[in-house]
């Protein structure tokens, strides 16, 4: 249906959470300025969502990509009071602010505070020391990009590489860090080493800093520490999907699912949007898949930026949620859960204490609720072994490595292809350039640019929502 003189259309591809919330920002900022815009989100998929899915079944509810997001970035939790949802806001309990990481045979707790972290036996006591050396290792070079393994290598020494930084590239990324970009992955420990010329200098002025201000009666921001990013996990008590349901049931019938986007091409001053539902017009184009397939969709409007996507790589990942009942467990584990450092080669990357991250939420009561991830950049088979065997694998592992080897009374399983984008080294480059070759009016969002996270995808979202209106209506 044609829109009424006069109103622009903007067509958003895509509706995971960079597309829904893009949309929704869209129409936020128009109403706001008074400007007239019809927005419509074209979704491949029978339900919108994408990484966002859950499983309700026996009591449990199981989450098949992301658990929730950090409360001490503000562009979730802005979206979330825009759209009047904090009621339905659940932070995790306290407990998960104990976290761990598996590593010579136990689960070793990551300490907060710089002297408990010295004192905990993570690392070998030459490991410990090595972490002084940072104190005088030579800086990454101005305006170069390195890897992750590079940057940890040379600044905290090989084995806070392999037994710190590791697990938590897999915790966040499913990456490898000898292949991924350290202003990519981490832009703020980047800024860190640039601004005070390394990390422990970087922790002890900011330290001073926070003191002073805390003095002064200033409002200081949570703090990351090597236990974890700073902030409390925060979801909602129907998982994260409530979000992306609300923001779909806001758009109402602008909104289209089961409508797959094959191409999009340069048309009088707007866009012809070949669908396998027929051409859609538009006058500008938010294009919010994974980048594979947005370089399907550009590859005849853009085929230089198509083919910078298109070498954006993927790791595949497994999510299998096991239920227990309490009676068969003698001692419920207690915190976030557990990260594996690659070189211990186990079969999973980690486990998440669900039940004890959300108690009384996600598990039915005197029942306990794990979801184990496996798959990453260094293991594209064991995701896709069958059902059984998978399951028989987790459970081998869990048993090895959290000493859990009762059975469990309830098993679901969610495979993704393409799970995490992993931004390689030169990332920021190549998206720079793929992004001044495309043709005006076309912004592209989604987690394979900026950040993985979902507060990354809103805040990203929210930016391209305002280019795509600064687009229509110069000032
Ligand atoms: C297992 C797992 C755990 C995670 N845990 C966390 C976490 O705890 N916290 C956190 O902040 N982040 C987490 N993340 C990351 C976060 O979930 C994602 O980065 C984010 O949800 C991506 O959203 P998106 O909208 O950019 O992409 P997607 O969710 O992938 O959405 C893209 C959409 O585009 C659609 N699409 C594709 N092709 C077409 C086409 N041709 N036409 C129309 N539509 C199309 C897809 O069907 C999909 O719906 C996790 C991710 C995974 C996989």
């Amino acid at each position: 249906m044609p829109s009424s003189p006069g109103t622009r259309r903007v067509v958003v591809i895509g509706g995971g959470i960079s597309g829904l919330s893009a949309a929704y920002y869209i129409r936020q900022l128009a109403r706001t300025s008074d400007l007239p815009v019809e927005v419509i989100l074209l979704e491949k998929e029978r339900r919108v969502g994408g990484k966002f899915i859950a499983r309700r079944e026996d009591g449990y509810l199981v989450e098949g990509g992301p658990n929730g997001f950090l409360d001490s970035k503000p562009w979730t939790l802005d979206l979330v009071r825009d759209m009047g949802m904090e009621s339905s806001l659940l932070p995790s309990d306290q407990a998960a602010a104990r976290r761990f990481i598996f590593s010579r045979g136990k689960l070793h707790e990551l300490k907060a505070s710089p002297l408990s972290f010295f004192l905990s036996d993570l690392l070998s006591l030459r490991g410990r020391l090595r972490i002084f050396g940072e104190l005088v290792a030579p800086t990454t070079p101005p305006g170069e990009d390195t890897s992750l393994a590079e940057f940890a290598r040379r600044r905290l020494g090989k084995e806070a590489l392999e037994r710190m930084l590791d697990p938590m590239v897999s915790g966040i990324f499913a990456g490898d860090p000898e292949r991924m970009s350290l202003r990519a992955c981490f832009p703020r420990i980047a800024e860190l080493e640039e601004d005070y010329g390394g990390l422990v200098r970087a922790m002890v002025k900011i330290a001073a800093e926070r003191k002073r201000a805390k003095r002064a009666g200033e409002q200081v921001p949570a703090s990351s520490g090597p236990s974890g990013p700073g902030g409390v996990l925060t979801s909602f008590r129907g998982g994260v999907s409530e979000l992306s349901d609300r923001l779909a049931e806001s758009l109402g019938e602008g909104v289209r699912t089961a409508v797959g986007v094959s191409s999009v091409a340069t048309a009088g001053g707007g866009w012809h949007i070949g669908t396998d539902r027929g051409d859609i017009s538009s006058d500008a184009v938010i294009l919010a898949t994974p980048a594979d397939a947005a370089a399907a969709i550009l590859a005849g409007a853009a085929p230089r930026s198509a083919a910078v996507l298109a070498e954006i790589p993927y790791s595949p990942m497994a999510v299998i949620g096991l239920g227990y009942s309490l009676a068969n467990v003698d001692d419920p584990p207690h915190g976030f859960g557990y990260l594996i450092p690659g070189i211990e080669r186990r079969k999973i990357l980690g486990a998440l204490w669900t039940s004890s991250i959300f108690p009384g939420n996600r598990s039915p009561e005197r029942h306990f609720l794990i979801r184990a991830m496996v798959g990453g950049a260094k293991d594209h088979d064991t995701p896709f072994l069958d059902d059984e065997t998978l399951v028989a694998v987790v459970r081998r592992e869990l048993a090895a490595t959290m000493g859990l080897v009762a059975e469990p009374s309830f098993v679901t399983v969610f495979r993704w292809e393409k799970a995490i984008p992993l931004y390689t080294v030169g990332h920021l480059e190549r998206l720079a350039r793929a992004e001044s070759l495309l043709p005006p009016g076309l912004v592209l969002t989604g987690n394979a640019y900026r950040g993985v996270g979902i507060n990354d995808c809103v805040r990203e979202s929210k930016v391209s929502a305002q280019r795509v209106l600064d687009h229509l209506f110069p000032a």
